[in-house]
């Protein structure tokens, strides 16, 4: 049962027709699926059932605040990136002893909410990083949770953008480098050293990078130990791909047996950071063609989407599939389906087969759930889209569409010193 499919020749959000939705919430309208969230959420969590662990959601891949409360419901914890990911996350009610800090550019300030909300841990990415806490938590009279982000040094054959764990990647802390910073950390009068990290690259369709680098962070465990570190948390981050096209990755339940099989019995407890598994499929945007156009060599499709509701078609190459909301069964062309933006890597798809389309039609992108709306900007002083959660039969403002006054509101004062 897929929760956005067609019935009699209409696409559905569940219980809701997608038309009706555009009707009522305009175009273009990202639209997510409560039931699908939910499933995957559950899907992957139960994966890990015969392991201590914790499920951390990567509050980068769609950091809607519906969304986040539909998971904290569920128990899932929070990786954040940010201060403003913390602050949705709190805002939304997730429980701070469930929250994981990652990244490697931590700013004072944040450091200093996060040991204010008293979080479970900061995934710690440099030498510096960690003697910053330190400091900051000694002057909170606090000690810091950490783990250190180790780098092992796979490749997760992935997008180079997505790919983090390489030795050239600016993530995390080389092994080497890692049994020094943890040497230092033991000493620090203000950390706490209780994790073990990494955290490989995005949309991986295949378990054996993970495996590769879990073998890596073990044998690195059992030096931590021999130095006297009681590592009780073991953090394997996120990752996991989906399909967008023909790719297969591994089914999270094949994941969590992999993982299973390595660390049962091991005195941890294991968290998991996923992201685009749990929120890439549980979303879609839908967009309005207002144009066709035929060239000499090509023809385009011109959509009121663009690269600035949806970036990974022009940032990574990616391929999103798109198809009517209510099929015709005309005749496929190839076509371009572009945005209003005035740059030329303003693309949903290029040379796509697409049955030829009229103005006014609606075409549906899919995989739109993670890393869409997130990423998604005001470039050409287009106000951002509206988002809406469908639950069964009701539909959810999850965000209201952006207006021209939203645009200018943080920059109007400047008008009166001009
Ligand atoms: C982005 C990110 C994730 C989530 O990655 P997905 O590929 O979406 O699962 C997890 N952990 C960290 C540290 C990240 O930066």
């Amino acid at each position: 049962m897929h929760f956005f499919e067609h019935r009699g020749g209409e696409l559905y959000a569940e219980d809701l027709r997608v038309t009706d939705l555009v009707k009522e919430f305009g175009s273009p309208l990202y639209i997510y699926s409560a039931k699908t969230f939910r499933r995957h959420f559950e899907a992957f969590d139960s994966a890990f059932a015969g392991l201590d662990h914790l499920t951390c959601y990567s509050v980068k891949a769609n950091s809607n605040l519906c969304i986040l409360k539909l998971l904290a419901e569920m128990g899932a914890g929070m990786d954040i990136v940010s201060g403003g990911e913390l602050y949705r996350a709190l805002k939304a009610g997730v429980d701070p002893s469930k929250i994981v800090y990652s990244g490697v550019g931590k700013r004072s300030y944040e450091i200093e909410e996060a040991l204010t909300a008293d979080i479970l841990m900061f995934n710690v990415e440099s030498l510096a990083e960690l003697e910053k806490i330190n400091e900051i938590a000694g002057n909170m009279g606090k000690k810091a949770r950490i783990s250190l982000r180790i780098n092992p040094d796979v490749d997760p054959k992935t997008h180079p953008y997505i790919a983090t764990g390489l030795k050239k990647a600016k993530f995390g802390l080389d092994i080497e480098s890692s049994l020094a910073a943890y040497a230092k950390a033991k000493e620090l009068e203000h950390i706490e050293p209780v994790g073990i990290d990494c955290h490989i690259g995005s949309q991986l369709t295949s378990i054996d990078p993970f495996l590769e680098a879990l073998d890596k962070i073990m044998a690195f465990r059992d030096k931590l130990t021999a130095m006297g570190l009681d590592i009780q948390y073991l953090d394997l981050g996120g990752g996991l791909g989906i399909t967008y096209d023909e790719e297969e990755p591994p089914h999270p339940s094949a994941f969590g047996e992999a993982l299973t099989q390595k660390l049962a019995g091991l005195p941890m407890k294991v968290i998991l950071e996923p992201g685009r598994v749990i929120a890439g499929n549980s979303g879609i945007l839908v967009t309005e063609v207002l144009y066709t156009k035929g060239g000499e060599t090509k023809e385009f499709v011109i959509v009121d989407g663009a690269m600035n509701d949806l970036v990974r078609p022009s940032l990574y190459g990616s391929f999103h599939r798109i198809g009517e909301v209510t099929p015709k069964g005309r005749p496929e062309h190839v076509v371009d389906v572009v945005g209003p933006i005035c740059e030329s890597g303003d693309f949903l798809a290029r040379e796509r087969s697409l049955p030829a389309v009229e103005s006014g039609e609606l075409l549906a992108v899919y995989s739109a759930g993670a890393y869409g709306f997130t990423m998604s900007s005001n470039y050409n002083s287009r106000p951002r889209v509206a988002e809406i959660l469908v639950d069964g039969d009701q539909a959810i403002l999850a965000r209201r569409r952006e207006t021209y006054e939203d645009l200018v509101e943080a920059e109007k004062s400047c008008l009166d010193k001009i």
